[in-house]
């Protein structure tokens, strides 16, 4: 006997917060942020659904969910302590040395 399980999750933009608030990855379109519910389907019928914990980046062209912040670039560390500190920075935060 086969069970066959024809479903799968979706996620589905239940509302834009910010429209254009950022750029695809995938294809460099608009993306705007969004509120979405993640959507359980049995047999392409909605069985369930229930809200995505964080706001995601939605890209209108390719239907992509991501992140809203990317991965950052590599960290930068500071050569005297050692600790990540954010690129944008001069001077390390946490012991004042010049980056
Ligand atoms: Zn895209
Ligand atoms: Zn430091």
């Amino acid at each position: 006997m086969f069970f066959f399980f024809v479903g799968g999750l979706e996620q589905q933009a239940r509302q834009v917060l910010k429209s254009g608030a950022g750029r695809c990855i995938a294809c460099g379109s608009r993306a705007d942020l969004v509120e979405y519910d993640k959507v359980l389907k049995l047999f392409f019928v909605p069985v369930w659904r229930w809200p995505g914990k964080q706001p995601l980046m939605h890209c209108n062209n390719c239907n992509l969910f991501f992140p809203q912040s990317p991965e950052k670039e590599a960290a930068l560390r500071c050569q005297f302590c050692a600790r990540e500190v954010d690129p944008a920075f001069r001077f390390c935060p946490f012991c004042g040395s010049n980056l």
